[in-house]
């Protein structure tokens, strides 16, 4: 089992080629994989489950909302909090997740994905152009995430790189952070 290799899908071959290629300079699934740890490290215990929403949190808002009847569905508050924070919204074909004001909520799995589709989009903007990207297209990307991936950039950091060395010689910090 899982010894033979399936014949790649030339077409899937390609996308992951195209994929492997807009990855080219920007953090990977690692660094996004530790900017969510960090982050989630620096709340409490009680904002950490809210403040990204995984898969099985993702469902059970829906849930909570399409089934308001059904009383075993974690905890009442549980059930409060998601009623009160989010709508069940028709979107194509489907049904998802959006804020009072019908943004879509973004999951976990689906942050690095708009993280970079919007740092490109504002051409490696900052902080604030990259949020500003983001939150046109979703809700539930925590700012914090949206500084620490463009600040684990590595085209971003080679241009703060390049910008300080033109103005002179780098201090011992400033030689630590590049190294
Ligand atoms: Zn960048």
């Amino acid at each position: 089992m899982g010894l033979v290799k399936p014949v790649q899908d030339p077409k899937e071959e390609a996308r992951a080629l195209v994929d492997g290629e807009t990855d080219r300079g920007l953090p990977t699934a690692y660094d996004f994989h530790l900017i969510c740890y960090e982050y989630l490290s620096g709340l409490s215990h009680k904002k950490r489950e809210k403040a990204l929403l995984n898969g099985t949190m993702y469902h059970d808002c829906m849930a909570a909302i399409r089934n308001p009847k059904d009383t075993t569905l974690r905890t009442p508050q549980f059930r409060y909090w998601a009623r009160k924070t989010f709508r069940v919204t028709p979107y194509h074909k489907d049904m998802i997740l959006t804020t009072i004001d019908g943004k879509p909520v973004a999951a976990r799995e689906r942050i690095l994905g708009v993280l970079k589709h919007c740092h490109l989009a504002s051409q490696h903007g900052g902080r604030d152009k990259t949020s500003a990207e983001v939150r046109k297209f979703y809700a539930w990307i925590p700012k914090e995430i949206v500084a620490k991936y463009v600040q684990k950039c590595p085209t971003c950091q080679s241009k703060r790189t390049l910008s300080s060395a033109s103005l002179g010689p780098m201090s011992d910090s400033q030689r630590f952070l590049v190294a």
